[in-house]
């Protein structure tokens, strides 16, 4: 594909969906996409899903046009596209809008990504689904809204153009979109650096969770659903979490494990160097990159720890 265009010919009603637990790239691309179609081709008939919008996003133009929690409508798109999702399961309860659909179409850069649409568009040398999306529209045709929203996931992917995933692309296209007007200081303090009061709390408690192993080359940390719940945080509030256990000094991987139900986690990888935690997440069959991954286990904590902590010593 090199035009969004090329998808967009005779259809009226289009779907746009992400992936479940939304981050930066997930509602930046679905609304780049939302707003470049409502700007451009006008007389289209657009709805935008997510499972949720973080707080840290409602400046983007046109949130409030997101469908929370993918309710049931029994309207036939005639183009469902996927944004930033590497597999089916991850869109969640959007499969259903993607079933009747006439036409499938996924647009993301997950290494992991397993063709699951009619039409796949997949760069996993792209640092985010955004960038990849910049390329598909015409830049005389980006306004400053659909340059903000594009900004946020590709600010959030490259964790403010500081991941390996940053590429010369990756910043002519940030270039490109600070001509646009985008208010770039504020967008990177609002959506990426500020925390509420809670999301420091739950930071300082990951923190004080985090243990060492493998001669101090990996950390890992946990939260548990009872502090969570407690406490009223969101998934969303442990964004940045994983982050904070990678810097630590001489780690090679960092391991968080979120206990969503009981004995369920959702588990997030990252990794500094040469091991590959992509190929780790899918033996639980997860995925992601090969320097951010993630899955989901079910069962004892200690024994899902040891066992990632083997997996990544056999590739030390
Ligand atoms: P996270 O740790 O949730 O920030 O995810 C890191 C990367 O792995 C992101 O690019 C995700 O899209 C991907 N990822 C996370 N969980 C899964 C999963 N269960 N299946 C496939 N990819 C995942
Ligand atoms: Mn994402
Ligand atoms: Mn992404």
């Amino acid at each position: 594909m090199k035009n969004i265009f090329e998808v967009l010919q005779d259809v009226e009603h289009i779907g746009i969906t992400g992936h479940i637990r939304p981050d930066g790239d997930c509602i930046g691309s679905i609304m780049s996409l939302y707003n470049y179609i409502v700007d451009n081709m006008p007389e289209l008939d657009v709805d935008v899903y997510a499972q949720r919008v973080p707080e840290n996003f409602r400046y983007i133009k046109n949130i409030d046009k997101v469908i929370v929690d993918y309710p049931d409508v029994d309207k036939v798109y005639d183009v469902m596209i996927c944004l930033d999702s590497s597999d089916l399961e991850r869109i969640g309860e959007a499969d259903k809008y993607f079933k009747s659909a006439k036409k499938t179409v996924c647009i993301d850069h997950h290494i992991s990504n397993d063709s699951y649409a009619d039409i796949c568009h997949v760069l996993p040398n792209a640092s985010s689904t955004c960038e990849v999306l910049f390329d598909l529209f015409e830049e005389d045709k980006i306004s400053k809204s659909v340059a903000e929203a594009l900004y946020t996931g590709v600010i959030h992917d490259t964790g403010v153009f500081k991941h390996s995933n940053t590429s010369k692309h990756t910043l002519e296209v940030a270039g490109c979109l600070i001509n646009k007007g985008v208010a770039f200081s504020k967008i990177i303090d609002e959506s990426f650096y500020q925390k509420t009061f809670l999301q420091n709390q739950i930071l300082g408690k990951c923190l004080l969770n985090a243990s060492m192993t493998l001669g101090n080359k990996v950390i890992y940390s946990y939260i548990d659903l009872k502090t969570m719940e407690e406490n009223k945080a969101m998934p969303s509030d442990l964004d940045g979490v994983i982050d904070q256990l990678r810097i630590t000094e001489g780690i090679e991987v960092a391991i968080l494990l979120h206990e969503t139900s009981e004995g369920i986690y959702k588990i997030s990888m990252r990794s500094n160097n040469d091991v590959n935690v992509s190929e780790i997440a899918m033996t639980y069959g997860g995925g992601g990159h090969i320097k951010a991954a993630g899955c989901s286990a079910q069962g004892d904590i200690h024994t899902i720890i040891e066992d990632l902590v083997d997996k990544i010593s056999k590739q030390l």
